[in-house]
């Protein structure tokens, strides 16, 4: 993409890298390669962020590490290196950018509300001491106002945002940032600037059992590999018992491939396979349009008569429905998908989330901070969005009585089970017919299968049919009459 300006020698700016860590094909950085004779580049490892998070063995720091040494080797090739901090963001930019001498800092924008609160600090403190803060978009193609309705307004229904998404799409939205820089561009700190030798431990943190590899290098690797099965997305995206969906929603989260390059060659490849794949990357827009508009949605419902439903906060059986003890296999295999990797299917995302909200009638804000303490691929937007999908009180343009039966669900994307018996290891000696509802099978069939239901794996905790008409009965009484819930 062509910026104009041309670098002015004596300028010098700070990138700061933030959920975008790649050195390609990013805005802020291209940005300040033109603007700058001289650019600096910053990691914060912000302790306004890291001090809440609770259990210190966490994936996702570990990615963000190797992600960052990633861009450390890449700059010292190019005669410079990334400057590590760990600190409060909102202190150690300003200052850092008043020791560096920098005129400006760039970055991409974040569009939670408090990196947006965050951010505001920055950009007054920076002021205060004469230099500018520049943002730009870079996550998204399209981002908050750019895509609405036809009275000005936001769209409330995913299929007329893609219609519109997919109307205003040019060559122009994804055509890729320029970001080689010229010979000695790039700056050198002094040796004494950052962190030494960023560790795991320099920042209180502990390694993890993180099974992926945080790197723009590897991120292509896989987008390659899923270029390759793309055409088939349409019908294996649903089925978590093979690699049927690219696993990039790790890689968007921490920007070490950029949005553009995904919709570019997949449009490339076209067919109904990448539509489709597209179709779910406009997913991702719309949830992040969805919350800059309606921020309210980050507590409550985006809907608001349904702010009455009386969840329940029933703690022993969320603590089942955490740790995959509920009783039934398919909700329990992902609930210990998420326990030991981090990552889970779509498909069960829905299934766990409606499981937890409909069996349970549990508050999906416990399920939404569970799932976001857990997924490395985290996103406030998009877990908003999809809790609140689940739950039948967000965006869905279908009515609320959709409950999913967890035994059809299984039968029906783990046909075989083969999902199940990755994650739920003491009831692979089940047929592929009975392991979706194991206290179904006689006992001599338990006893074949080595697990008997109620002593070697859970009964079923609730009952789906009653569980079921609980939850029609709980979203009726609510939607005829919007005051009549109390918390329970
Ligand atoms: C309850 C619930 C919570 C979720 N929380 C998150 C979250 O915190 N972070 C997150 O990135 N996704 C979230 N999702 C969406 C989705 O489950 C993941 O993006 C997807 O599973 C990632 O796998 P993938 O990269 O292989 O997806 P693919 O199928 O390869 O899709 C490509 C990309 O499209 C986007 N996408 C796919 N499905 C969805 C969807 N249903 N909604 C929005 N975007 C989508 C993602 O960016 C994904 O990487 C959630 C869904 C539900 C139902």
């Amino acid at each position: 993409m062509s910026i104009q300006c041309d670098p002015d020698s004596a300028t010098t700016g700070l990138m700061w890298f933030r959920r975008d860590l790649r050195l390609d094909d990013n805005a802020a950085l291209a940005h300040a390669l033109r603007q700058c004779g001289r650019v600096y580049g910053v990691f914060v490892f912000d302790r306004e962020i890291l001090d809440l998070i609770e259990d210190k063995a966490d994936r996702r720091v570990e990615l963000i590490l190797q992600c960052i040494s990633e861009i450390d080797r890449l700059l010292r090739q190019r005669g410079s290196r990334l400057i590590v901090l760990h600190g409060k963001a909102t202190e150690e930019i300003p200052q850092w950018a008043a020791q560096l001498g920098v005129d400006a800092v760039y970055a991409n924008h974040d569009y939670e509300p408090r990196r947006i609160a965050r951010d505001e600090a920055v950009r007054s403190a920076l002021a205060s001491q004469g230099r500018t803060f520049k943002t730009y978009k870079d996550h998204v193609i399209f981002e908050k106002s750019e895509i609405l309705n036809k009275s000005g307004l936001p769209f409330r229904v995913y299929t007329q945002y893609k219609n519109a998404w997919r109307a205003a799409l040019s060559d122009d939205a994804v055509a890729a940032f320029d970001c080689d820089g010229r010979p000695g561009q790039f700056a050198a700190p002094l040796d004494d600037v950052g962190i030494k030798d960023p560790t795991l431990d320099a920042i209180g943190f502990k390694k993890t059992n993180l099974a992926m590899t945080g790197s723009t290098a590897a991120a292509r690797g896989m987008f390659h590999d899923f270029l390759r099965r793309i055409d088939g997305y349409g019908e294996t995206r649903d089925l978590p018992g093979i690699t049927g969906t690219s696993r990039l929603s790790v890689h968007l989260r921490f920007g070490t491939i950029s949005i553009r390059e995904l919709v570019r060659e997949a449009s490339d490849v076209g067919g109904p396979g990448a539509t489709k794949w597209v179709d779910e990357l406009i997913w991702r827009e719309f949830y992040n349009m969805i919350l800059h508009h309606f921020p309210h949605t980050q507590t409550r419902a985006f809907q608001p008569a349904y702010e009455a439903l009386p969840w329940r906060h029933d703690e022993p059986q969320f603590a089942a429905w955490c740790d995959g003890r509920t009783g039934y296999p398919i909700v329990d295999a992902g609930m210990r998908e998420l326990n030991t990797t981090g990552y889970m299917h779509n498909r069960l995302r829905m299934i766990t989330a409606n499981f937890l909200t409909k069996d349970l009638r549990i508050d999906w804000r416990w399920g939404e901070r569970y799932f976001a303490r857990k997924l490395l691929d985290y996103d406030l937007s998009q877990n908003l969005g999809g809790w609140q999908w689940s739950a039948s009180i967000g965006t869905d343009a279908q009515p609320y009585f959709r409950i999913m039966n967890p035994v059809l669900q299984s039968r029906k994307f783990d046909a075989d089970g083969a999902y199940i018996r990755q994650y739920v290891p003491e009831l692979a000696g089940y047929s592929s017919e009975s392991i979706h509802a194991p206290w179904e099978a006689d006992s001599a069939e338990q006893a074949r299968a080595g697990c008997i239901i109620g002593k070697d794996y859970p009964s079923p905790m609730v009952d789906h049919h009653a569980a079921r008409a609980a939850a029609l009965a709980m979203f009726k009484a609510v939607k005829e009459n919007p005051g009549v819930g109390s918390r329970g």
